[in-house]
């Protein structure tokens, strides 16, 4: 197993300290308002992670935590009149169902940083003591250069850092580049007492303290999207190894590489956002993470609609076949013996392709682009004549491919249900119109088929009587609420867009 570290810029191998568990942390989201699809791209992914560590037989101790008190989160509260505690319940609740309508495993522990805050003061104080650390005009801040090996994690020199636009100013800092432990209560703001005086906790200090709370120092991975790289990872980094005076905080540090649109990154404060769960509505759960997976994770992925689209047609492809080997949708062909052997054959090709693509640093886009190559030599197999019926073949081929998609989360049973409950709300949708339509040729009733077929009456009658103009417009008026028409031999059908 593979994994390309950031701290190291390599690829290297991975072998968790203890033998048997992985101990990995993401970074969670600040609950103040809804996630779009860039932050569910870290999610999704390391879901896949933690899927293939247990599919490889380890066991995994994930922990994400919530942000749950922040200068976004407070001023939200203002905002609609209500606590800070209060904005961050809410939107944690609606964080977890993001992650349910995803079909994502929630993480083992999920701590909430106001529920670490006596540790995040100690850490604090200890940073204090050692001379790391300085108080100033009711802050505590960290003091970079007390710690040599800053930037090691971004590879950046404390220049660049220090014109980096995610350095906070402040009267109070001695060096631009260091950050906020304690930030102290404004008139107003929520706040706890500690040694420094009133105040709340700065944002990294939060997963240093948990991370290692509930994983121990020297834990394996440490995950988020590349944004976070600098300066939170690396604030972290200082903190943890200043404080316990040791190294390393974390084994391996792996970034997601950040989801753009029109090669700009997704971010609420540039305005080009789609929430997920709208997403949801129209792509389902399963496109979407295949749109994710089929990109590698560490690089950038630009928002198409038409990739989307796609990946829906290539994973119905899947379903249809997954639907022939199981015998419910068509009627399984018999496969010859030398049929059955390639087929075999290939399915061990994907096992192992499969392996060797996940294992060499998480190469999900592989992984897919196999299955789906497994799927066609499945579809030609089943095309082939017979003289033999391999009833075996087929069912470790439909094996294979229900734990493989089950590694990456993809669940054919939920994409079907889907795609016809997407079918029913675009029905729902087209008969709220067609009832106007219908109104206006003077037809009235509540279901579907029957306004239809009357309409399509009303056009052959207006045919007949050589009005052109009237039939044409039932027609037109019908297409545009996305009802087609067809003429054929056998009398005119109608077709309902997307179904
Ligand atoms: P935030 O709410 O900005 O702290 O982000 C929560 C998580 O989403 C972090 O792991 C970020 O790195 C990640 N994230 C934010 N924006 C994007 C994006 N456009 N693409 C990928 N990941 C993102
Ligand atoms: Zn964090």
């Amino acid at each position: 197993m593979k994994i390309n570290n950031t701290l190291t810029k390599k690829k290297e191998n991975f072998n968790p300290s203890d033998s048997k568990t992985v101990r990995m942390y993401v970074c969670g989201p600040t609950v103040y308002n809804l996630i779009h699809i860039g932050n569910a791209r870290v999610y999704v992914f390391f879901d896949v992670v933690r899927r293939y560590f247990e599919h490889s037989g380890y066991s995994v101790k994930y922990v994400s935590n919530f942000t749950d008190i922040d200068d976004k989160i407070i001023k939200r509260a203002n905002e609609e009149g209500i606590s800070f505690n209060e904005v961050a319940r809410k939107y944690e609740e609606e964080f977890l169902k993001d992650i349910d309508a995803l079909g994502l495993k929630h993480a083992d522990l999920t701590p909430r940083a106001t529920e670490y805050v006596n540790e995040m003061i100690e850490m604090i104080g200890g940073l204090i003591k050692k001379g790391y650390a300085y108080e100033a005009g009711g802050d505590v801040y960290f003091s970079v250069e007390k710690f040599p090996s800053y930037g090691k994690l971004s590879g950046r020199s404390p220049e660049e850092m220090r014109a980096g636009e995610r350095v906070e100013p402040s009267k109070y800092k001695r060096d631009p580049l260091d950050f906020a432990l304690w930030k102290g209560a404004k008139p107003g703001e929520p706040y706890w007492d500690s040694p420094f005086g009133p105040g709340r906790p700065g944002w990294h200090i939060e997963c240093s303290v948990m991370s290692v709370k509930l994983l121990g120092f020297g834990f394996d991975i440490h995950g988020g999207g590349q944004d976070l790289i600098f300066p939170h990872h690396e604030n972290e980094i200082a903190q943890a190894e200043a404080y316990y005076g040791k190294e390393p905080f974390v084994r391996y540090w792996m970034h997601n590489g950040l989801l753009t649109v029109r090669s700009e990154k997704m971010a609420k404060s540039l305005g080009n956002i789609i929430l997920l769960r709208d997403a949801l509505k129209f792509y389902g759960p399963d496109v979407l993470k295949l749109f994710y997976l089929s990109t590698h994770y560490r690089s950038p992925l630009d928002y198409s609609q038409e990739r989307i689209k796609e990946l829906e047609k290539a994973l119905k492809r899947v379903l249809e076949t997954r639907k022939r080997l199981a015998g419910t949708g068509e009627k399984t062909k018999e496969i010859t013996s030398e049929t059955g052997k390639r087929l075999e054959q290939k399915r061990i090709w994907l096992e192992n392709e499969f392996e060797r693509a996940m294992s060499d640093d998480f190469n999900t886009a592989k992984a897919v682009a196999a299955i789906f190559e497994f799927i066609k030599e499945v579809n030609s197999a089943l095309d082939q004549a017979s003289d033999s019926l391999d009833v075996s073949v087929i069912k470790r081929s439909k094996e294979t491919i229900d734990k493989l998609l089950g590694v990456l989360g993809v669940d054919l049973i939920r994409f079907e249900e889907f795609l016809q409950k997407r079918i029913e709300n675009s029905k729902d949708d087209i008969l709220m119109k067609l009832r106007g339509t219908a109104a206006y040729f003077g037809i009235e009733g509540d279901d579907l088929e029957d306004l239809i077929l009357k309409l399509i009456e009303l056009r052959n009658k207006e045919r007949r009587q050589k009005n052109f103009h009237r039939a044409d417009e039932i027609r037109n008026k019908l297409s545009s609420i996305g009802v087609i028409l067809e003429d054929t031999p056998q009398g005119t059908r109608y077709k309902i867009e997307g179904a």
